[in-house]
């Protein structure tokens, strides 16, 4: 048996769970003839019906292109659109609205920081990767290293899926000039400990990118109070559309930064003899953007405010114990990722069995899980495993569909063993 803790600030406050399952029209559908039990909320969170009209009013409405327009549905778009980036500015507490640089993702925004290291990194100079890291946070600073020589340490891991700190701290060095780990590992839940991080990495001249792709669903945080260089988030996991995030990037080292993209909106004046360019966050935004998406973004974090983080947390804690209690007394059932700090997410696997057909037959049942590596092979490389079943939980999920696929589970067991 586990023990966890509570964060200091999670209210045991209840959440109306039916009511706010009538948000998800999804949540209504079948699957294979079964009521949908959605436990792939890691991957992709579901969308309320408050954002899905959001994303209708627009094309319905003001579907314009932003910023350079003078006619009214532009202006009615470029407003919504800058009024979307403010929003998130207030959520996670950057000190300005151009520190906030809208990108498809998670994926993006890690890729324009490396990108723009390229100039400020020399031969020998290091990098430190924590050991759980997807690997959209790891392959983008090898390319770094190749481009540039900067040599890639790895803060290592101990077997509940923590980061062995002591580690960390002996490998900070003045050679250290950026530190990147996730504030929340996709495959094993663990919240890591990103203030310690932080601080230690400053305390050597280092910056410091945090991935908060899995943390944003679970944690509203104060990137201001973290005093972190860069923070990175995907709309899609946080009840928002697929294919628009966030970079935040304090507005010293985004004026450091070269620009990712060359292109329109990008720029300040351009002639074949010389271009200048924008000014932040234009800067970094070349073409088109995701108008709708932007929009959408800030819809979605308007509906978990509404609900609460702090009341999200506590509910999604409960339905994490319980979870791991029930799971737990499946024989043979090993869950990876047992951190005193953990979000709702349970890795598993069974004896004998391979990830991938326990998820074959749990779809069969209507239930969503996922199966394989999660994007993250060097953890299963120190588990020895070829991957899990991964079953994340968010607030509009329940007791009774914790149930249900716990009986899933051994109905899987009996068919395959
Ligand atoms: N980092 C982590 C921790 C993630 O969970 C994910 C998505 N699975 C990503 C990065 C990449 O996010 P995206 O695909 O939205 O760019």
């Amino acid at each position: 048996m586990f023990v966890w803790v509570l964060n200091c600030n999670m209210i045991a406050t209840s959440l109306d769970v039916a009511v706010i399952r009538k948000d998800f029209p999804i949540l209504k559908r079948k699957v294979n003839g079964y009521p949908l039990i959605y436990l792939d909320n890691a991957a992709t969170s579901q969308t309320p019906k408050q954002v899905i009209d959001v994303i209708v009013d627009y094309y319905s409405n003001y579907n314009a292109n932003i910023h350079r327009g003078v006619h009214a549905l532009s202006q009615e778009a470029t407003d919504r659109y800058e009024q979307a980036r403010h929003k998130i500015q207030k959520h996670f507490n950057a000190a300005k609205p151009h520190e906030i640089i809208f990108t498809s993702g998670t994926t993006h925004s890690i890729n324009l920081v490396a990108n723009g290291f390229t100039t400020l990194l020399n031969k020998g100079d290091e990098l430190l990767v924590s050991a759980m890291e997807h690997h959209s946070n790891i392959v983008p600073w090898q390319m770094l290293c190749e481009r540039t020589g900067a040599i890639l340490k790895v803060i290592p891991m101990n077997l509940e899926g923590e980061l062995i700190m002591a580690d960390y701290h002996s490998l900070l060095s003045p050679k250290t000039k950026l530190v990147f780990c996730n504030h929340v590992s996709n495959a094993l839940g663990t919240i890591n400990p990103i203030e310690e991080i932080i601080e230690a990495a400053h305390r050597v001249g280092s910056a410091v990118l945090i991935d908060g792709a899995q943390a944003a669903a679970h944690i509203k945080p104060d990137l201001r109070k973290l005093d972190v260089d860069f923070y990175t988030v995907s709309a899609h996991k946080i009840c928002g559309p697929t294919g628009v995030g966030m970079l935040y990037g304090k507005e010293a080292w985004l004026n450091k930064l070269p620009p990712y993209q060359g292109g329109g909106e990008m720029i300040a004046e351009v002639s074949f003899e010389k271009t200048t360019y924008a000014d932040l966050p234009h800067k970094f935004e070349a073409g088109t953007p995701n108008i709708c998406g932007g929009i959408a973004f800030g819809a979605a974090l308007d509906y978990m405010n509404q609900i609460g983080f702090d009341a999200i947390a506590s509910y999604e804690h409960e339905l994490l114990v319980y979870a791991t209690e029930q799971l737990s007394q499946i024989k043979g059932l090993k869950i990876y990722g047992t951190a005193v700090h953990k979000t709702s997410v349970i890795s598993f696997n069974i004896e004998g069995l391979h990830p991938y057909d326990i998820g074959t037959i749990l779809d069969k049942l209507g239930i969503a899980v996922r199966t394989g590596h999660h994007c993250a092979q060097p953890i299963m490389d120190f588990y020895k495993i070829p991957g899990t079943v991964r079953a994340s939980f968010s607030f509009y999920n329940t007791k009774k569909e914790i149930d249900v696929l716990v009986n899933g589970i051994k109905k899987a067991q009996s068919m395959l063993q």
